[in-house]
C-alpha cells in the first residue's frame, strides 16, 4: 500500500490508482470509499479527508460492507493490528462524527469563497438567479421558509439536504451562518448532498 497518500494531488490524464472494498471486493477509486486507520491510541477511526499518515483500509460506504468487514475482522487483519474491533453501532458513530466535522469544514471554506450564501433572501436571490445548486437547511427552520425551499426543490429539481438543527450550525459556523443556505458552485454542492445524506443515513445503522 504505499503510496497511498499521494493520490490527492491527482494529475489530469494519470489514471488514479484504484482501492480495493475490504468487505465485497470492489474496485474503484478511492473518492468511493470510507477509508479506516487505527489511531494512535488503538482506535478504529474513519479517516474521511483519506489523509492521514497511517496505514488505511478501504470499504465501500454501506452498511452491508462495514459489517460484513467487522465480521471478517478484516481492519484488524488488513492493518495487521491486534485488537479488538468496535461494534457497528460504535463505528457508525464515529463514522457521523467525522463526516459531520469535514462536512462543516467544506461550508466553511464554501461560505468564505463566497459560495455558500446564508439566510432567506440571500438564498431565494440565488435560486432566481438560477445559481443555487444545493439548498441546505436545518431540520428546525420556519415553516415557511422550508415550504417555498421544498416547492423550489420540487419545481425546479433543485436538489436539499437536511442538517440536524439551528444550534448546531450556529456552534460550527458561527453567528454569521442561518439555518437556511444555498450552494452556488456545483462541486461543494455534490460533497455536501453526498455528505450529509450518508451523515443521515449512518445513524439508522
Ligand atoms: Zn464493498
Amino acid at each position: 500500500m504505499s503510496g497511498e497518500n499521494s493520490s490527492s494531488d491527482r494529475t489530469p490524464g494519470v489514471k488514479e490508482p484504484e482501492r480495493t472494498c475490504a468487505a465485497c471486493g470492489k474496485k474503484s477509486v478511492k473518492d468511493d470509499f470510507l477509508r479506516f486507520v487505527y489511531s494512535p491510541e488503538g482506535r478504529l477511526i474513519c479517516d474521511v479527508r483519506k489523509k492521514l499518515q497511517s496505514r488505511g483500509v478501504y470499504v465501500c460506504p454501506e452498511k452491508d460492507c462495514i459489517k460484513k468487514a467487522l465480521k471478517k475482522k478484516a481492519f484488524s487483519r488488513f492493518l495487521k493490528i491486534e485488537g479488538a474491533e468496535p461494534s457497528l453501532g460504535e463505528l457508525a458513530e464515529n463514522i457521523g462524527e467525522s463526516l459531520e466535522g469535514y462536512l462543516f469544514g467544506l461550508m466553511k471554506m464554501a461560505f468564505k469563497s463566497g459560495k455558500l450564501k446564508s439566510g432567506a433572501s440571500a438564498v431565494f436571490d440565488a435560486a432566481d438567479k438560477g445559481n443555487a445548486r444545493l439548498f441546505m437547511i436545518s431540520g428546525d427552520a420556519g415553516r415557511s421558509v422550508r415550504e417555498k425551499i421544498e416547492y423550489l426543490n420540487r419545481e425546479r429539481g433543485i436538489d436539499m439536504v437536511l442538517i440536524p438543527d439551528k444550534l448546531l450550525i450556529a456552534e460550527k459556523m458561527g453567528k454569521a451562518v442561518t439555518a437556511v443556505m444555498a450552494v452556488t458552485d456545483g462541486g461543494f454542492a455534490e460533497s455536501l448532498k453526498k455528505g450529509w445524506r450518508m451523515r443521515e443515513e449512518v445513524k439508522t445503522w
